[in-house]
């Protein structure tokens, strides 16, 4: 195949056809074009961007290359939820079995953690023997008789993204927002879902902390989901603070559990529910996001979604006494209290330095390929805004030795920023609502949606 040329149009700013984006996927996948052709094309994708008619012929290309699951003739609808990832985000571990539990088949495929940012397999994984590498006629049999599996991607889903994500990551094209877009929907579209529902993530902590690039990216992944066959719709959520309290694999796990037994965090709470609802809506089982919302708070207060969550566990080989015992998860071996080093109020929790902290620490990867410990991290009980004395508990560190008690101290003591008023409010906590129809802006944290006037 000849690729100079294609490298050399799209470089100066021209569209490849469909054809064109098909055949070289086909080619780079079969190992017949080498990577630094396939380089050269990313980063002039980067620079140029892809107009509509790409973006659409590129992820049908990555679709093509592996298998998907299908769920003909199964009445049960089937809706999965997409971060795009932050610092404290386990809203899955919640959001998975607590859909569930409303009649909604959740197949989820998540990430792992790269870069300061968590990934939903490695909280799993925290789970004794929980097993994320199902195949997938593994998954699809647990989605038939539970309603729910939470999956990694397997070696049969979208060779050709696993390749190309690979190679942007070690070639600086990792936030192109349409390669992301193709990336994450080749995947989803995968999964045989009746619908998809994405939380794109803003601020300082997220992938990409800007407004415009968050609802740039939510338009290109619904544009890709509705012009195939499953409604796509996404919330904007705030990533300038973590999200709950704990950060780190294990203890998230543990918050997780304790969200499901209905101890969670306001904040874990009210995304979890909003993106739950959206869920519900769309999967045409509650026609209100008011209803919506009751039926998932009833499948919580009830134990249905904890029973759910060790269900799963269970049938993926987890330690299911985990749900009513968190301390079967593996426990760090250091942990020491953090203290408020003035009184004041609390401006920043700066997202980032946290989770490169727990990379440091030994809890997040560099590459791929790297082990994580899952018991370090931090619990952070302070929020942007509250008020506090000199000498108050704020937080705890969790590490494998002192030296990384020690790095957690240095890092809570930027992370935590104290003054003496809050200069700058917060995110609004849920600011936005995207659909096929354009973007809605919500108010106080709660959908000012019509449909239920
Ligand atoms: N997650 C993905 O799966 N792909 C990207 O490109 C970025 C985040």
């Amino acid at each position: 195949m000849l690729v100079v040329p294609l490298i050399e149009r799209k470089r100066d700013g021209a569209a490849l056809t469909s054809e064109e984006w098909s055949a070289l996927v086909a080619a780079y996948t079969d190992g017949r074009v080498p990577d630094y052709q396939m380089s050269a094309l990313l980063m002039a994708v980067l620079l140029r961007g892809l107009e509509r008619q790409e973006l659409a012929a590129l992820t049908d290309a990555m679709l093509a290359s592996g298998q998907r699951l299908s769920f003909d003739g199964w009445p049960t609808p089937r809706v999965d939820k997409h971060s795009t990832g932050g610092v404290g985000d386990k809203v899955s571990l919640v959001l998975a079995p607590l859909v569930a539990a409303c009649g909604v088949a959740v197949p989820m495929m998540s990430g792992r953690g790269l870069g300061h940012t968590g990934g939903t397999l490695d909280k799993l994984e925290a789970v004794p023997g929980f097993r994320t590498n199902l195949s997938l006629a593994e998954a699809k049999a647990q989605v038939l008789k539970l309603g729910c599996a939470m999956i990694g991607q397997t070696a049969e889903i979208a060779p050709a993204d696993r390749r190309i994500y690979a190679l942007r990551d070690v070639t600086g094209t990792v936030e192109a927002i349409p390669l992301i877009a193709a990336s994450i929907m080749s995947k989803k579209l995968a999964e045989g879902l009746s619908a998809l529902v994405i939380d794109v993530k803003r601020g300082s902590g997220a992938f990409l902390p800007r407004l415009e690039q968050s609802l740039e990216l939510a338009q290109a992944m619904i544009a890709l989901g509705e012009d195939r066959g499953c409604p796509t719709g996404a919330l904007v959520t705030a990533m300038d603070r973590p999200l709950g309290r704990a950060c780190g694999n294990a203890l998230e796990t543990e918050e997780a559990i304790l969200a499901l037994r209905g101890e969670g965090p306001d904040d874990l709470m009210e995304v979890t529910y909003a993106l739950g609802a959206e869920m519900l809506l769309a999967a045409g089982v509650e026609q209100t996001s008011q209803k919506a919302r009751q039926r998932l708070e009833t499948a919580l207060a009830s134990g249905l979604a904890a029973e759910k969550f060790e269900q799963v566990i269970e049938a993926q080989g987890g330690n299911p006494r985990v749900v009513d015992d968190p301390s079967v998860l593996p426990q760090a071996r250091e942990v020491e209290v953090y203290r408020a080093p003035r009184t004041g109020v609390v401006t920043q929790v700066e997202p980032r330095t946290i989770g490169r902290a727990i990379v440091a620490m030994g809890g997040g990867r560099l590459t791929v390929e790297d082990a994580v410990d899952p018991t370090v991290g931090f619990v952070i009980a302070v929020k942007p805004g509250d008020k506090l004395l000199a000498g108050e508990p704020i937080a705890s560190v969790f590490a494998k030795d002192p030296g990384g008690i020690k790095t957690g101290f240095e890092t809570l003591g930027r992370a935590i920023v104290i003054g003496d008023r809050l200069v700058q409010q917060p995110l609004p906590l849920i600011s936005h609502r995207v659909t096929k129809h354009g973007v809605e802006e919500l108010v106080r944290g709660t959908a000012r949606d019509e449909r239920d006037a």
